[in-house]
């Protein structure tokens, strides 16, 4: 009895704290993911964001004792400024945005926004300042609009309407049978991972989140779709603190910094310009892609299905 009691009590505890949360997907993430012993410190503040300056220092973080995943991270992302982790996959680029969103703490070293450590500060306003957009967006079956007002509930349709607008999903929207009252999900319209995508990044603009993690992993959609993810993505995370997981190298030319994370390590760092330069795991990643780009545009020339 006891034994199913306890798990019964755990989920009716996390459903509480689900319901009394800020209607907030990012927080709902995290009490299912976060392990137990993340919790806020008795003397936790709110943070204050003075222009969302991000700083990694010396960060280590192992999931498993045995097995280091980063081994010394330091960058900065200053207020306001772009920068971008790319590298192969298993390199540990989620693992830092799951740190910086704070679903685990660090082994060691210290990640901190406008100088207040993670530790230091409410979850709760921690993840009311950052928004992410994954790369596997779940929605509610619930209304279009309801997936996008998740941002903040307390929006008019108005603001509904022009952050779909700049995610580019208005159109979509408006040719489904009942507009922004069509029901998504299991039992209702099917969205396309791009349609999703899109989704989540109106719902991102709708919370206006001075700080942005974006996973793009574009590399499964047209790349007609890509651009117009690639202009939403762009335009939202104009003047804000932006950590990008780029996956398409051509996405991070523009980026202020760009950092080739290889094995938990940081590899190479730099503009685009200097990281062509030095010849190195960068520019052999870019060149790959540029081939992989070609062989398909010439298999579409032969009139291949791709
Ligand atoms: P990337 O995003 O660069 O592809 P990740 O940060 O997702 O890499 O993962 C880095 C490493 O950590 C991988 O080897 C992965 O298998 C491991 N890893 C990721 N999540 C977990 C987890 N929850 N538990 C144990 N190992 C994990
Ligand atoms: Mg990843």
């Amino acid at each position: 009895m006891i034994q199913l009691y306890q798990p019964l009590n755990f989920l009716g505890m996390i459903y509480r704290e689900i319901k009394q949360s800020l209607i907030d997907i990012e927080a709902m993430f995290a009490i299912l993911a976060r392990p137990p012993e993340i919790r806020d410190a008795p003397a936790a503040r709110a943070l204050a964001i003075k222009g969302g300056h991000v700083r990694f220092e010396d960060v280590r973080f192992s999931y498993d004792p045995d097995r280091e995943i980063l081994k010394g991270i330091s960058f900065d992302v200053p207020a306001g400024r772009t920068v971008a982790i790319v590298g192969p996959s298993g390199a540990g680029k989620s693992t830092l945005s799951r740190l910086l969103f704070r679903f685990y703490d660090v082994n060691a070293g210290r990640i901190s926004i406008d100088g207040q450590d993670l530790r230091e500060v409410s979850q709760e306003s921690l993840r009311a300042a950052i928004g992410m957009v994954p790369q596997d967006t779940v929605l509610f079956n619930d209304t279009l609009a309801y997936n996008i007002r998740y941002g903040r509930p307390q929006a008019s349709e108005e603001d509904v309407q022009s952050a779909a607008e700049l995610a580019q999903i208005d159109g979509f929207v408006r040719r489904t049978p009942k507009g922004y009252a069509t029901e998504v999900g299991e039992r209702g319209l099917k969205l396309s991972g791009g349609e999703k995508q899109r989704v989540a990044i109106a719902r991102t603009i709708l919370k206006n989140p001075p700080i942005l993690i974006l996973d793009e992993a574009t590399s499964a959609l047209d790349s007609h779709t890509e651009r117009e993810i690639q202009d939403a993505l762009e335009r939202v995370s104009r003047g804000r603190t932006t950590l990008v997981i780029a996956h398409r190298l051509s996405t991070v030319v523009g980026a202020d910094e760009i950092i080739v994370l290889e094995q938990g390590r940081i590899a190479e760092r730099g503009t685009h310009a200097a990281l062509m330069l030095r010849h190195g795991l960068y520019h052999s990643m870019w060149e790959r892609q540029r081939e992989a780009e070609r062989a398909r545009e010439t298999l579409k020339a032969a009139g291949e299905v791709v």
